[in-house]
């Protein structure tokens, strides 16, 4: 079968790119799950935008760039900025109910952001409105959809992406789909980790197909980690959204100290990587798994009115959060790093764009800030979809880096293939919050050992745990080569950033 644009992914990258595209040409969107199943249904804190009274485009701006540590884009960061009121009227004409308050839209206020500009739904449940509307919009259109199907390779055409080679996950029969543009929405890598916020379908597919396909990926050491996941034994991870620290809550050990103040002037309100290190430090000196966040100072019907969805949840699991502190740990959470792009979307390859969170087009630098991700995601799907309208076939691209460096072919090896969990529990412990020159180079030896040991893949787990290998072994090689700390990436044997490593790391697979 063939059309204009084939989209794999139907979070918000996938799904708002595919309601413009449908505008222009026949439209096939490919999902490795279910249509709802992604990151961006879990969204909690809002998407960013300045459309305050007291906001501008500079200011955002300004804490983009602050936020990323000397590695934002500018050209990509200031598009992300004054392009953000324009698509968030496109959400809110797809249906997104945005909250207002006395008819004027609710904005919050997050960390390092200078003023308030987090556009939220349903409080808490911000994801869940967007992936909901936009999805039961795209199943009323023309547009195809195929759930349960699962993008394995890229098919090239005289040297352009030409169509993508798919497996049913419910009855391992393959298929091609040819399409003019080819736009990878496939999320993030957050499986790589043994603790994680993100969906069971976030295993870094997109970098590793574009990476198979000779796309150039960049950024990949830089995985932020949410200080505050709930610990709740036998209950899946679930974030605590930033806000809560936002409204006062502390945290505090198993004793009740609180201990933030000793870390950080701006305490609880640090940002993510230092909250997360500090709360890492903690634990590695008391042995405790957990440390816990008190929002108890707050009358209990503003907790439930201002989180329904924490407060709920956490009530289902026993733990009334007006009445006790919450335990928390942090968990990986988001991927800056991803498939390079130019402000288009378009990759290295011809005929091949990405969008969202498996894409990289440095907005994001060495450190995202919060809630810019979803806005990330629809400014550059829709530069995609303006993109194949002006090239004359969907055929762009973008420069390849000179310096790009690709991953050394693995050697045979004797050593048995890994298991998810023990790739997870690998990565979480050598190429986590805290990295060190030893732990990592023994991660990026046992990575390349076990993609070697791999059989080639047949169904959905060996497809995925294929790409997680492959995205673990990316983002140890950067961890280790980048020998300074910077933003997300902290390196305990060189803790400060150093001039020569302001530049990205980029591998392409030239083989
Ligand atoms: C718990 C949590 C809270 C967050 N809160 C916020 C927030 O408040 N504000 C903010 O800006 N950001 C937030 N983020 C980040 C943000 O949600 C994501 O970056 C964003 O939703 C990513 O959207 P996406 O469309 O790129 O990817 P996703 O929403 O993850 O969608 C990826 C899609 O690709 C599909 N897919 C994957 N592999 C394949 C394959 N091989 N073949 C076919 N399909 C495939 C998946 O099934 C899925 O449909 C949060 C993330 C998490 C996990």
């Amino acid at each position: 079968m063939r059309y204009d644009y084939i989209i794999a992914g139907s979070g918000i990258a996938g799904l708002y790119a595919a309601l413009l595209a449908r505008e222009h040409g026949s439209v096939l969107i490919l999902t490795k799950g279910s249509i709802d199943e992604c990151n961006t249904r879990y969204a909690q804190g809002g998407i960013a935008a300045a459309v305050g009274p007291d906001d501008s485009p500079e200011l955002h701006l300004r804490d983009t760039i602050a936020a990323g540590a000397g590695l934002v884009d500018e050209e990509a960061a200031s598009i992300l900025v004054s392009e953000a009121a324009e698509r968030i009227r496109d959400l809110a004409r797809f249906g997104v109910p945005f909250d207002s308050v006395d008819g004027a839209v609710a904005l919050g206020r997050e960390g390092a952001h200078s003023q308030a500009r987090i556009l939220h739904a349903g409080g808490d449940a911000t994801g869940a409105h967007i992936e909901l509307s936009l999805s039961s919009l795209a199943r009323m259109s023309q547009i195809t959809i195929k759930e349960f199907c699962q993008v394995e390779e890229i098919v090239f055409e005289d040297g352009a992406a030409a169509a993508v080679e798919t497996l049913d996950t419910r009855t391992n029969t393959r298929e091609t789909f040819e399409g003019r543009a080819i736009v990878l929405a496939m999320g993030g890598c957050g499986q790589l980790y043994r603790v994680s916020t993100n969906s069971e379908v976030a295993t870094g597919d997109g970098v590793a197909v574009a990476y198979r396909a000779g796309a150039e990926v960049m950024d990949m050491e830089f995985i932020q980690f949410h200080p505050t996941a709930l610990r709740l034994p036998g209950v899946p991870v679930f974030l605590i959204s930033e806000a809560v620290r936002g409204e006062g809550a502390s945290l505090i050990d198993a004793d009740g100290r609180r201990f933030m103040p000793s870390y950080d002037e701006r305490a609880e309100l640090a940002s993510r990587d230092i909250v997360a290190r500090a709360i890492h430090t903690e634990l590695a000196a008391s042995g405790a798994d957990r440390v816990y966040l008190d929002i108890t100072h707050l009358p209990p019907e503003k907790v439930s009115a201002r989180f329904p969805q924490i407060y709920r949840y956490c009530l289902e699991h026993g733990l009334d959060i007006t009445k006790e502190p919450i335990p928390v740990s942090p968990a990986a959470h988001y991927a800056m790093g991803g498939v390079r792009t130019n402000v288009w979307g378009e990759t290295t390859v011809p005929g091949l764009y990405a969008c969202g969170e498996c894409a990289c087009v440095a907005v994001h630098g060495a450190n995202r800030l919060a809630s810019n991700s979803l806005l990330e995601t629809v400014v550059f799907a829709r530069r995609v979809v303006e993109r194949t309208l002006e090239e004359e076939n969907g055929r762009g691209t973008v420069d390849r880096t000179p310096s790009a460096i690709a991953l050394s072919q693995p050697g045979p090896g004797e050593t048995p293939p890994p298991d998810r969990p023990e790739l997870q529990a690998l990565m979480w412990e050598q190429v986590g919050i805290v990295r060190d020159e030893q732990p990592l180079r023994q991660a990026t030896v046992a990575l390349s050992a076990w993609q070697s040991a791999l059989p080639p893949p047949s169904d959905r787990p060996g497809h995925e745990l294929a790409n997680l290998v492959l995205c673990g072994r990316l983002t140890a090689e950067a961890a280790l080569l980048r020998e300074e700390s910077r933003g997300a990436h902290y390196r305990r044997d060189f803790p400060e950033p150093r001039e020569e490593w302001r530049r990205h790391i980029v591998f392409r697979n030239d083989a």
